[in-house]
């Protein structure tokens, strides 16, 4: 057996053990070979970025907690790739909202629907739906159309993350707010979304989490206040002037 020890010396440690987590994740069939291509555009992404929450990111994640705690019937959907690297992170965002956590895939088999509901209970969860052919969003052309009549298909407010835009603005159109978790801020779904945290799951989760957490005594009006504060474009544009500053500072670092 291969030996995938990594040393916490090792400078990229970090990202080692996430790597390592999603090919757990392909062992056990939660995640698809195509979500392995998904979570390499997500590092290099993340390594341009610095690897850190950046303020733009929390003030989208902010914005992200003011929304779901006003909303009447938040959910979170997941799939292999979240399952995977933040499968204990999601139950404790879905413990402290009480929104049911839904496995939505694109690439979908019920199979696998199940393997990533099991991989969740045994991590803890309580309430894992899985998708129905009954309830549909319509526009979607993918097997991502499918989902529970108990959760998307009623939720005001949808968590996505780690995944292609056919879905998000097919969501918005039917009224819902889609809080979007993507590293990359010219994706689709960073566009479409209502809110867009341009940071890596690994990250945003547990911070969104804290947030929630610190803002459930705050008054209506706070929650109001940092939502109307919020500007999903110029949070997305700053985005894209930080890593273009990011790569001119590193480009003449030795000349300054
Ligand atoms: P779109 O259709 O929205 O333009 P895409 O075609 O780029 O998206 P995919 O190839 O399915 O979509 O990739 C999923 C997205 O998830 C990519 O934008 C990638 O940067 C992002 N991503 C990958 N890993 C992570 C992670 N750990 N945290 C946050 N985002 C991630």
């Amino acid at each position: 057996m291969e030996d995938v020890t990594i040393p916490r010396t090792h400078p990229r440690y970090e990202s080692l053990v996430t790597r390592e987590k999603i090919v757990e994740g392909f062992k056990k069939g939660i995640v698809v070979p195509h979500g392995l291509i998904a979570h390499g555009r997500g590092e290099a992404l993340d390594y341009i970025l610095g690897e850190k929450t950046t303020e733009y990111a929390r003030e989208a994640a902010e914005a992200a907690a003011a929304l779901l705690m006003l909303s009447k019937k938040p959910v979170i959907a997941v799939n292999g790739n979240t399952a995977a690297l933040v499968g204990r992170e999601l139950i404790t965002l879905s413990a402290t909202l009480n929104a049911p956590l839904e496995v939505n895939l694109f690439h979908r088999s019920r199979e696998r629907e199940e393997k990533i509901r099991d991989y969740l209970t045994s991590l803890g969860a309580s309430k894992v739906l899985l998708s129905s052919e009954e309830h549909v969003i319509e526009g979607i052309s993918s097997a991502r159309r499918f989902v529970s009549g108990a959760g998307i298909k009623t939720a005001d407010t949808v968590v996505v993350a780690i995944e292609d835009g056919d879905r998000t603005e097919e969501l918005v159109k039917e009224g819902k707010n889609v809080i979007a978790i993507d590293l990359n801020p010219l994706s689709r779904t960073a566009e479409k979304a209502t809110i867009t945290i341009v940071d890596n799951v690994i990250r945003a989760i547990p911070l969104l989490t804290k947030l929630c957490q610190s803002y459930r005594e705050k008054p209506r009006e706070e929650l109001l206040d940092i939502l109307k504060r919020f500007d999903n474009r110029e949070n997305l544009r700053r985005a894209l002037a930080a890593i273009c500053q990011r790569l001119e500072r590193l480009a003449y670092l030795d000349k300054v």
